[in-house]
């Protein structure tokens, strides 16, 4: 039988439960980022939060900062005697994805979930089949919304559990724990959030975004990612006087796509393949463009399929007798796994995190890329922890809230495991 969702349950919840309680005022504020936006952050909402998340730090007694782009961040002196450990900064991001509404979320909440399935409000269906997670959840309480919005577990649930990280600290002086940051960053679902981020500023040794998924996940690789713009120039003359004159632009692109395995396309591949993605194309006889991705776990795998790219083009040139093809190829982000085997350090410590709270860790190679895939390329090792969250980006979305603590309880493991580590 299907269960439904009720607001009073989840209030009672957030009477007793202070983590649930801080995610349900954080999913109150509208915060979806715009990839269409010329500011910085994308929308104003975040800022709105940004502030509120200023103000109630400041109530802690912590000296929380926001700078000019949106970014929050809050240093945490370390416990005396603990300054000489390595300096560790958790992550989370403010903003929600663009691919749904986050106006107006109203959580509510399924207790104890049995195994069919949950109704929302307006009568979607999550079970099994759209979310096979669902059967490591039987007996744990769901929040979920009324089925309009997304949720925002992804990744208010990371800023909930940073949050009450900070105020454990300050209530319970006997953590003991080395120099803390903690970073709540904007506009992470259009890709531009880790660009924001200094690193003068986080001045840690390592780092941990609190922004995976299903409980007991460790992302420790992603992919390798580049795109590339490529831009077809053709020769337009009256159709009248065209006989072996014209070159139809739209026809060397779809030339120029044809030339891809159908194999190697997102929704061809699986596990560690990598693959290449057309996402856009716009055209007329003169001129067309399209856009794609390239993405590979192996950085060799991912400079060859580069080459392919750039040989398709000249097969279109070749074809056409003058260079009608034109390929920019740009760096997007690399596999944050190569980093991480150079520094085993902080893998380490998140495996041990794992085992104090009492989880199996299951290390994933993620198909896409996180902040950790570019801090850690930069110089900051970043892994990524999960938060619980199911099904994010759109109406579905809900979060275990036994599996909140859970990502809780690792965070707080991990500090106390730096404890161990020393600044050389
Ligand atoms: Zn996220």
């Amino acid at each position: 039988m299907l269960q439904s969702a009720s607001l009073d349950d989840l209030k009672n919840l957030c009477a007793t439960d202070d983590l649930t309680d801080i995610f349900c005022k954080l999913v109150s504020f509208d915060t979806k980022s715009d990839p269409t936006s010329q500011t910085v952050p994308s929308t104003k909402g975040q800022l709105v939060l940004g502030a509120y998340l200023v103000e109630e730090l400041k109530a802690l007694g912590y000296e929380p900062q926001m700078d000019d782009l949106g970014v929050v961040t809050t240093k945490v002196k370390a416990s005396e005697g603990y300054e000489n450990c390595k300096r560790l900064c958790f992550l989370a991001h403010l903003d929600t994805a663009p691919d749904a509404s986050g106006a107006n979320v109203s959580p509510r909440l399924v207790k104890n979930f049995k195994e069919d399935g949950i109704k929302l409000d307006n009568g979607l269906v999550i079970d099994n089949d759209l979310c096979p997670n669902l059967k490591d959840c039987k007996g744990y309480d769901i929040i979920v919304t009324d089925g309009t919005t997304l949720l925002g577990a992804d990744d208010k649930a990371g800023v909930a559990v940073m949050v009450e990280l900070l105020k454990t600290l300050k209530k319970d002086p006997s953590i003991k724990h080395g120099p803390l940051c903690f970073a709540f960053s904007v506009d992470e679902e259009i890709g531009t959030s880790a660009d924001h981020l200094s690193l003068e500023k986080i001045d840690c040794d390592y780092g941990i975004t609190i922004d995976g998924s299903s409980e007991g996940e460790l992302d420790v690789a992603t992919f390798n990612a580049s795109k590339a713009k490529v831009d077809f120039t053709g020769v337009s003359v009256h159709t009248a006087v065209a006989y072996k004159v014209l070159k139809n632009a739209v026809s060397l692109a779809a030339k120029f796509i044809e030339l891809f395995p159908s194999s190697e396309r997102p929704e061809t591949t699986r596990d560690l393949e990598g693959f290449y993605h057309i996402h856009n194309i716009e055209g007329r006889t003169e001129e067309a463009h399209l856009d794609m991705i390239i993405r590979d776990f192996d950085l060799d795998g991912l400079k060859k399929r580069e080459d392919f790219v750039r040989k398709c083009a000249s097969f279109i040139n070749d074809y056409v007798g003058y260079e009608a093809c034109k390929v920019t190829i740009t760096k997007q982000y690399r596999n944050l796994g190569a980093v991480l085997a150079e520094s085993p350090e902080i893998l380490d410590i998140c495996r041990k995190s794992y085992k104090d709270a009492n989880l199996n860790v299951i290390e994933k190679s993620i198909r896409g890329g996180t902040d950790g895939s570019n801090l850690s390329c930069r110089g900051l090792p970043c892994p990524n922890i999960f938060t619980g969250a199911l099904n994010c980006h759109g109406p579905y979305e809900c979060l275990p809230v036994q599996s909140l603590h859970k990502s809780y309880d690792v965070a707080l493991a991990l500090i106390s495991n730096m404890t161990s580590t020393v600044r050389k």
